[in-house]
């Protein structure tokens, strides 16, 4: 299941962040996925309660923001929506090879518990 090893690789990142500001537990583990990164939310939620138990990250909650995906349009010189993982444009019908976004799958916030309060 690559949702697993994906959960292994960010579980990483996570506990790193979580270690470097203190924190004593994470409650929210924010992401950003694209919608062409081949990853089911579903799995990548069970992946991360498996992975997560036991670390300060145990119980965390999982956040998905999902991306779209954009093809750049040569013809047209426009970017426009892939719909169904085709890189065809709806205004000229040109295939485009040159996808702008879509494929990401990264970290974009932690919530946190137990942070020293500021002085
Ligand atoms: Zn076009």
């Amino acid at each position: 299941m690559h949702e697993l090893s994906l959960m292994v690789a960010l579980r990483e990142q996570v506990l790193a962040a979580a270690a470097a500001r203190g924190a004593r537990a994470v409650t929210a583990i924010h992401l950003r996925i694209g919608r062409l990164a081949g990853v089911e939310p579903e799995a990548l939620q069970f992946a991360a309660a498996l992975v997560l138990a036991g670390s300060l990250a145990a119980g965390a909650a999982l956040v998905i923001d999902s991306v779209e995906a954009r093809c750049h349009c040569r013809p047209c010189a426009a970017p426009f929506e892939v719909l169904d993982g085709m890189c065809v444009c709806p205004r000229c019908g040109a295939i485009s090879r040159q996808l702008l976004c879509g494929r990401e799958l990264a970290l974009a916030a932690l919530e946190l518990e137990g942070l020293e309060p500021d002085p």
